[in-house]
C-alpha cells in the first residue's frame, strides 16, 4: 500500500514552485519522492520568476529615476533575451510513477526544467518511493518499482523464473 502526497504537502509543493505545481494536481506515486518533487517545484518556481523580479528591478529603478544605461542595461538585454515571461503558460500537468521512476508532465518547453526534471527522474531511480530513503530499482514479471530494503513489495520476494 503505498502512501500518497498528503493534503499539507500539496500545498507546500503549490507554495514553494510558486505554482509551477498547481493545487489541484493529482499525484500519482508514493509519499518517498515529495522531497524529489519539492526541490523541482522550488527551483522551477525560482527560475520562472526570474522574469517577474528583473522586471521588478527595472521598473523600482526608472521609476526612482536611478536607472543609468551604463549599469542597468543589463535588464534591457535580458527583456530582448526573455521577451516573454516564461511563468505564464509553463505549468505542471501531471505527476506520476511510471516503468518505476518519477514523472513529472508540464505544459511549454523550457530547457533549464527539462534538465531539472530529468534529475530528478534520475534520483527517483535510487529513492525508495515509500519512505524516501536510498532505494534501489527493483522487478517482479513486468512490474517495475523502487524501494528500500524495508519495503520490498511480497511479490517482489521470489523472482518470477523465465520460463524462456
Ligand atoms: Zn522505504
Amino acid at each position: 500500500m503505498i502512501v500518497e502526497i498528503t493534503e499539507e504537502q500539496r500545498k507546500k509543493l503549490t507554495e514553494d514552485s510558486k505554482g509551477f505545481i498547481p493545487a489541484h494536481l493529482y499525484y500519482e506515486c508514493g509519499n518517498g519522492w515529495y522531497e524529489i518533487i519539492r526541490t523541482v517545484g522550488a527551483y522551477a518556481g525560482r527560475h520562472l520568476n526570474g522574469w517577474k523580479e528583473v522586471k521588478g528591478i527595472q521598473e523600482r529603478l526608472k521609476a526612482s529615476g536611478r536607472y543609468n544605461e551604463k549599469y542597468h542595461g543589463w535588464t534591457a538585454e535580458y527583456f530582448t533575451q526573455n521577451p516573454i515571461d516564461p511563468s505564464i503558460e509553463t505549468v505542471a500537468i501531471q505527476i506520476k510513477e511510471k516503468f518505476g521512476g518519477l514523472r513529472i508532465y508540464y505544459y511549454c518547453s523550457d530547457p533549464y526544467i527539462d534538465g531539472l526534471i530529468d534529475m530528478a527522474e534520475a534520483f527517483s531511480f535510487r529513492t525508495c518511493e515509500q519512505c524516501g530513503k536510498a532505494g534501489e530499482r527493483r522487478s517482479y514479471g513486468e512490474y517495475t518499482y523502487v524501494s528500500c530494503n524495508d519495503h520490498l513489495m511480497e511479490r517482489s520476494i521470489a523472482p518470477v523464473v523465465s520460463d524462456t
